[in-house]
């Protein structure tokens, strides 16, 4: 176990065997489509399982192994992030116009999502409705890929490679099943992938550098920071300045939503606006806010939640730190990966992806559109558990 979640984590292993074998199954199996879609956090993480040092940034050699293992698609969650920074942006945009409810909750995270829906069910309108981007990966490729290149959505399988254990549950959610058929198929973490690949005698650090495929390889740093605490917000806020002022976005960045604290909060002035936000990482602190939040005392706009401290960079199924005394510095080596890898990239902000705009416009129709909301954004229920 992860040993930072244990209030939430709904699956309570680290591992799941029987997964692993199932997708070492469907890799021999010639007549399935094999896409894999990888989070964020993994390109600063998977290394380390290699004897790389915390922080190698490996994306290219990601690309490489899982083509190698023999996946047909090689995707990348980050895409899907940068379509979460525009469809949460658009959403924060509307509660700003229509005057809330505030503050709207991130909802990315599916053991803090879980959290809320066992303790706090009475502030589920909060939270904002988009499904993760693992989620709306997977519904992206069961009706849009599939409409596109005219698959039987029987034939397709989808793998997703993450760093926690909780994504695996939230797979299995009956809210992400559309007519039938599952958005993601199986979930493997860091170390389940990196057993598979040890597994198959792969020398992963030889490995040349490759890209993901397109359309949904391609993506900015917006997506890219979903990886590290403090990133969705700071996605889905360049969404909204973007929106806000029409102007291009340069080197934009929210330093005071950074940092490892377990909350951080700021104003943001944008325009004529001013936004209170806050951060949480680490599930322990955030019951004072909603503690405050029910009694009517907060003031805030908009709060981001991860259920780990650090963020999906510390997940429960990253590879393990060898000594406590290590944590810290560990953690701070991957996350100043992600924020060192995203500077090297050429847009900053989800609404410059050329593959995301393209999408808006042959199959979406538009932020929050009906088939966004149909395919993007889900609805949660009160799991509150009474004891008699
Ligand atoms: Fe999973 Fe990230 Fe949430 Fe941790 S913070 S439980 S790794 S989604």
């Amino acid at each position: 176990n992860c040993g930072q979640c244990v209030v939430t984590c709904p699956t309570g292993a680290a591992s799941d065997l029987s997964e692993l074998e199932r997708v070492k199954e469907v890799l021999e199996d010639d007549s399935v489509v094999k896409v894999v879609q990888c989070a964020p956090a993994l390109r600063v993480s998977l290394g380390e399982e290699f004897g790389m040092e915390a922080g190698s940034i490996v994306p290219g050699r990601m690309a490489s192994v899982l083509r190698k293992l023999g996946f047909d698609r090689v995707y990348d969650t980050c895409f899907a992030a940068d379509l979460t920074a525009m469809e949460e942006g658009h959403e924060f945009l509307e509660r700003l116009e229509r005057g809330g409810p505030f503050p709207m909750f991130t909802s990315c995270c599916p053991a803090w999502v879980l959290y809320m829906e066992k303790n706090y069910p009475e502030l589920l309108p909060l939270l904002s409705s988009c499904k993760s981007p693992q989620q709306m990966f997977g519904a992206l490729v069961k009706a849009y890929m599939a409409e596109r290149e005219g698959i039987d959505k029987d034939k397709i399988f989808l793998l997703s490679a993450m760093p926690c254990t909780a994504k695996k549950y939230e797979a299995k959610r009956p809210e992400m099943n559309k007519d039938g058929y599952n958005d993601v198929d199986a979930v493997l973490t860091t170390r389940e992938l990196a057993q598979l690949i040890k597994e198959k005698q792969i020398e992963f650090t030889d490995l040349p550098e490759e890209n993901f495929d397109v359309p949904f390889g391609l993506y900015t740093g917006a997506g890219v920071l979903f990886g590290t605490s403090g990133g969705v917000m700071e996605a889905a806020l360049r969404t909204l300045v973007k929106k806000l002022t029409g102007k291009p976005l340069k080197n934009i960045t929210f330093e005071p939503v950074r940092g490892a604290e377990g909350v951080r909060e700021a104003v943001i002035g944008i325009e004529n606006r001013k936004i209170k936000v806050a951060v949480v990482s680490g599930i322990k602190n955030v019951a004072p806010l909603l503690e405050d939040i029910r009694k009517g005392f907060s003031d805030y706009h908009f709060i981001e939640v991860m259920a780990c401290p650090d963020g999906c960079i510390g997940g429960g199924g990253q590879p393990r730190i060898p000594k406590r005394s290590l944590r810290k510095m560990v953690l701070k080596k991957r996350e100043k990966a992600i924020y060192y890898y995203e500077l090297g990239l050429p847009q900053i902000a989800a609404v410059d992806n050329p593959f995301i705009k393209a999408l808006y416009t042959e199959f979406l129709g538009g932020p929050l559109s009906e088939k966004s909301h149909e395919l993007l954004h889900t609805v949660y229920s009160d799991k509150k558990i009474f004891f008699h």
